[in-house]
């Protein structure tokens, strides 16, 4: 089969490989339809995921049709359309049984806090993603659902990750009616976080980005305020500006480790791997929540941090939440606000690219050239 696999930092290509085959019995092989590139991705591309194999494939955001399922298998059968979720988990261990599938604990050997994910490294398990043509689904009967009927194929695609992701950031922020939420990040998670803080009574939304064509979109479709980066010498001044000096209820975090705006945290993080990953946009968010407020955090950082402002934390009582969203348990409410035509997640999809050309896709979105927010990928087969 074609599959996209990793050649070492900035490159990627796409290459024949074997077809995934039934290794347990409660495995589904899933031909892909339609992928996405995550934001996360990016991380993998750029070389800053530890034991990123060469020749491994990425993709955790997936929809697609069943090829063939093994011999437990009850709740798939072949033809099925399914969505699948990034996050594999056994759905019976201590955490699946609480909810908590993106920390299950029976899918990925080399770690005690994530769970597995598709095509994501070594670190969260080696299981090859589906920026391919097939894929294997461990644990078939748990994480993929047979997508209804009335559900674009767009809005599916992006409920495997992305809005999903950014729904439940607005949950972990508990926002009460009337807050002001800020986000930090205009990507597509911070986008669907933003959207999603409306449907929990927030009264205000205001979105942070450094890039124009992102905060038009955060405009457009998250009907939110927004404030330039490059307008503001300290945005979190220009936070406080905006909210009365008392700062804002809930603050997203949704930029993670590789955010710009400080060389000394790029240069440590980022470059250097000190620490994991720069942590200077989880400051602004900790600095730009009013004291007793909400700061949830989604955006992806390495095990160690030495220069988060955590004093600050105990200090302005404020409550930090965060984890790897465990997609399936966001899909009845999304469901319910799409199809009451709430909102549409395929429009965070800026761009379609052939599976062949995806090392296009990868520098297009990493480079965020062409007003690029989100590429999807196609298989030969649409
Ligand atoms: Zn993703
Ligand atoms: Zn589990």
């Amino acid at each position: 089969m074609r599959a996209m696999t990793y050649r070492g930092p900035y490159k990627v290509r796409v290459e024949e490989k074997p077809e995934p085959t039934i290794e347990h019995p409660n495995d589904a092989i899933v031909r892909v339809t339609r992928a996405a590139i995550c934001g996360s991705d990016l991380h993998l591309y750029h070389g800053l995921m530890p034991d990123t194999r060469i020749g491994h494939t990425f993709g955790h955001e997936i929809i697609g049709v069943v090829e063939e399922v093994g011999p437990s298998v009850q709740n798939l059968s072949p033809g099925d359309r399914v969505m699948v979720p990034f996050n594999i988990y056994c759905g019976s261990c201590f955490f699946c049984s609480r909810g908590l599938y993106s920390n299950c604990h029976n899918v990925n050997p080399n770690a005690t806090a994530a769970g597995g994910i598709y095509g994501y490294s070594h670190t969260t398990g080696g299981y090859d993603g589906g920026q391919a043509e097939f894929v294997r689904v461990p644990f078939a009967d748990v994480g993929p659902s047979v997508i209804p009927d009335w559900l674009d194929d767009d809005d599916a695609l992006m409920l495997t990750d992305a809005f999903s992701t950014g729904y439940f950031g607005a949950q972990l922020g508990d926002i009460s009616e009337g807050d002001t939420v800020v986000v930090f990040g205009a990507g597509p998670v911070g986008l669907a976080a933003a959207r999603s803080a409306w449907f929990m009574g927030a009264g205000r939304v205001i979105v942070i980005d450094h890039l124009d064509y992102r905060l038009e979109k955060a405009r457009t479709f998250a009907f939110a305020e927004t404030l330039a980066l490059s307008e503001h010498k300290d945005i979190v001044v220009a936070v406080k500006k905006a909210t009365e000096y008392l700062g804002a209820d809930v603050v997203i975090d949704a930029v993670g480790a590789e955010a710009d705006g400080s060389v000394v945290q790029h240069v440590t993080g980022a470059k250097l791997k000190l620490q994991g990953g720069s942590p200077v946009a989880l400051n602004w968010a900790i600095d730009s929540a009013r004291k007793g407020g909400t700061v949830s955090v989604l955006g992806a950082y390495g095990p160690i941090h030495t220069a988060v402002k955590f004093g600050d934390v105990v200090n302005k009582g404020l409550t930090l939440r965060s984890n790897q969203a465990p997609v399936k348990r966001q899909w009845p409410r999304l469901l319910e606000h799409i199809q009451a035509g709430h909102v549409r997640p395929g429009e965070l999809l800026s761009h379609r690219i052939p599976l062949e050309y995806i090392a296009e896709g990868y520098h297009l979105f990493s480079a965020k050239l062409d007003d690029c927010i989100k590429p999807a990928i196609l298989m030969g087969t649409e």
